[in-house]
């Protein structure tokens, strides 16, 4: 174990079978990592495996492309904002797959970023697969920067939009998979480096040895390093001060 410390910005832990080893795992070897959940029924259980950790926090979500069946636990995502000082995975999915729900996403995001306005001091993991444009114009109406803080989770928008994201104070979690995309990598290495934070996605992305778990964002920190050229200490320790920013802000 090196004494380099890892940022796994957004990982479903709950998704994996051995949920609770895996938060212990995290906390052993200083991995801080921020356990997403898709929807708020799924936040109790994480919240307290997390509490007794110094390296695990819990983000209230409920994901968007839950929202076709799962819109009505706004209510109770709305219950437990008051508990929660990170909140995701919300956003807005208009692929394929979820375009049909796309009006509705809408008003339940809206609903949560008025909700996190109000409240203030919140930090958002967020999705905006082929909605990046309508993520940052409801981030732009409904959460002030002094209000709130926004992370783009696999960011994939075009370098306007990237642009625009960034005059927003959004900060950007990368994950391996899309430092394997030439045009996505491009566009990474093009953002501010004091914005950049990574993140594995787990389950979903698959790694070096398959399923990634958040110790092996160690990969994404040296895939990342290479797209930036910076030696993976340097990126490790930037990393680590770009995470204290975003929670002291
Ligand atoms: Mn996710």
């Amino acid at each position: 174990m090196t004494s380099r410390r890892l940022v796994d910005f957004h990982c479903h832990l709950d998704l994996y079978p051995d949920h609770e080893a895996l938060v212990r795992e995290c906390d052993c070897l200083e991995v801080f990592t921020l356990a997403v959940t898709t929807t708020p029924r799924a936040w109790r259980r994480n919240q307290q495996l997390a509490s007794k950790t110094r390296y695990v926090r819990t983000a209230l979500g409920l994901h968007p492309q839950l929202v076709a069946t799962h819109a009505t636990e706004i209510a109770l995502w709305e219950e437990f904002l008051p508990n929660a000082r990170y909140v995701g995975e919300v956003g807005l999915d208009a692929g394929p797959r979820f375009y049909r729900s796309l009006d509705r996403q809408k008003q339940v995001f809206e609903r949560i970023l008025r909700q996190c306005a109000a409240a203030g001091g919140k930090i958002l993991t967020i999705h905006s697969v082929r909605a990046a444009t309508p993520v940052l114009d409801m981030l732009e109406q409904h959460l002030p920067q002094d209000r709130g803080a926004a992370v783009l989770h696999w960011f994939t928008g075009t370098k306007a939009e990237a642009k625009r994201a960034i005059e927003l104070g959004c900060y950007f979690s990368i994950n391996i998979e899309m430092l394997k995309n030439e045009r996505h990598a491009g566009l990474v290495a093009a953002l501010p480096p004091e914005r950049l934070l990574t993140e594995t996605d787990g389950p979903f992305v698959k790694g070096e040895m398959g399923q990634m778990r958040p110790r092996d964002v160690a990969q994404t920190l040296a895939s990342l390093a290479r797209v930036l050229g910076l030696e993976e200490d340097d990126l490790a320790t930037r990393i680590q001060g770009n995470l204290k920013q975003l929670v002291s802000a």
